[in-house]
């Protein structure tokens, strides 16, 4: 029989990407910096994939590990079962812990997703305080334009309106602080300005009583939002706020995680320690799915010391420590470390801050951020239509050989962290030609 399915009669069912079918754009191959398209033309990524290949693509280390794996061992079960390279992925991880060894942000629970990873990060934080007594603690506090994953979990405490638009139900015991973060108005790095924007935190305690909530969630770096970042002290000031209501802070590392910043993790670069830590993306290389939560030893203490509480908190997925996904991280963590990319990224910050600031005087650019290696240009619509001049640059690009990532008006950067400068250049002057055209 026939092979009906074609391009115009099949569409992968819950794409986000509606303007995929009118222009089609199918990658095949990934090698280091580059994706090579169905046609033969190569791309750069500028993107990391989807702020997670950050080694780059194609590492052959990654998939040697990977192919063994699978035939050595496929799958096993985590309930009442073990492998042994989930305990060396694990402590491999626990070694680069977010905040160093004082922070003691150590043990580790393996997931599926970065979405799988808030879930159980809002769900141990609810847990713990309900161990140690605090039972009423059962909200959450998330950020306006906080991005948590697409997860029941992550939607109910993430503030961006289209992935809660058609739940209407769901904030019902969650509340979102007004932190509609400044935007910088081309200030390099970090905003000087905006840190009482943190003191909501603070009146949403007053208004809601302590005793409700179990903790609050913010990424570090908002991502997905647009490349919003935090205003110097914003995050210490959020710390202390918790603090001093026994609310535990969780930090949404999917995107920042894995060097990102220049360092390990945002909470190093910081110098702010959270009590939970949720990972994705860049643990794997973005190769195998899996995702990992880092807690604090009070918290695992709290959680699994005692006879009920840890059977209390029933919670862990099939494919929580795949074997084959901690192959792929233990060899991603090697390669991470061969070649220094945890914090290679503060190495190139100048220069990559100098040559996106570049484009500050192209038409319609009415904003330039940027942190470590992550980069956002936000353009003015076109004809007062969001997202359309943004739109037109991703196609631009596209055309000439570059993948940018667009988000509503603002199109964000995050190459792989081997990025070389020569390559820096091109992704500028890239965006800088389809800005004029
Ligand atoms: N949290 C943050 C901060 C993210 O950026 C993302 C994905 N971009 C997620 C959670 C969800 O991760 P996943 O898509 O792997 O479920």
């Amino acid at each position: 029989m026939k092979n009906e399915l074609t391009l115009d009669n099949f569409w992968m069912p819950f794409t986000a990407n509606r303007q995929f079918k009118a222009a089609p754009r199918l990658l095949a191959s990934a090698e280091g910096m580059y994706y090579t398209d169905v046609d033969g033309n190569r791309v750069l990524d500028g993107t990391a994939g989807l702020w997670c290949c950050n080694a780059g693509h194609g590492r052959k280390k990654i998939s040697e590990a990977v192919g063994r794996q699978l035939s050595t061992m496929d799958f096993a079960p985590t309930f009442q079962m073990g492998h042994p390279i989930a305990f060396d992925f694990a402590a491999k991880l626990a070694k680069i812990a977010p905040g160093g060894p004082s922070a003691e942000l150590d043990r580790v629970f393996f997931t599926g997703s970065g979405s799988e990873s808030v879930d159980t990060a809002l769900k141990i934080a609810i847990a713990y305080q309900r161990a140690i007594g605090q039972g009423t603690r059962t909200r959450i506090i998330g950020r306006e334009k906080g991005y948590h994953g697409v997860g029941f979990g992550g939607i109910s405490v993430g503030g961006l309106v289209n992935n809660r638009r058609v739940f209407p139900q769901i904030p019902a015991d969650h509340m979102r602080h007004t932190l509609d973060l400044n935007r910088n108005a081309f200030s390099k790095g970090l905003p000087e300005h905006g840190v009482e924007l943190a003191d909501d935190l603070e009146r949403l305690v007053q208004l809601h009583g302590a005793e409700t909530i179990a903790a609050v969630i913010v990424e570090p770096m908002s991502g997905s939002a647009g490349v919003i970042l935090p205003p110097k002290g914003y995050l210490e000031k959020l710390r202390a706020t918790a603090d001093k209501h026994g609310i535990l802070l969780i930090f949404d590392e999917v995107i920042t995680g894995f060097g990102r910043l220049g360092t390990p993790f945002a909470a190093d670069y910081f110098g702010v320690v959270p009590d939970l830590v949720t990972t994705a993306k860049g643990l794997t290389n973005g190769t195998i799915p899996m995702g990992a939560v880092f807690a604090r030893r009070k918290v695992y203490d709290g959680l699994m010391i005692g006879p009920e509480n840890a059977i209390e908190l029933f919670h862990g997925y099939t494919y929580s420590g795949h074997p084959v996904a901690c192959a792929a991280g233990i060899a991603t963590l090697d390669i991470y470390e061969e070649e220094g990319l945890l914090t290679r990224a503060a190495a190139l910050a100048d220069y990559w801050q100098d040559a996106l600031h570049s484009l500050s005087g192209h038409p319609h650019v009415v904003d330039i951020r940027n942190l470590g290696l992550v980069g956002a240009v936000e353009v003015a619509p076109r004809d007062g239509a969001p997202g359309t001049r943004a739109y037109d640059v991703f196609v631009e690009c596209f055309k000439k050989g570059l993948l940018i990532r667009v988000t509503g008006d603002i199109i964000a950067l995050s190459p792989p962290l081997i990025v070389e400068k020569s390559e820096i250049d091109r992704i500028v002057s890239t965006i800088g030609d389809a800005l004029k055209r």
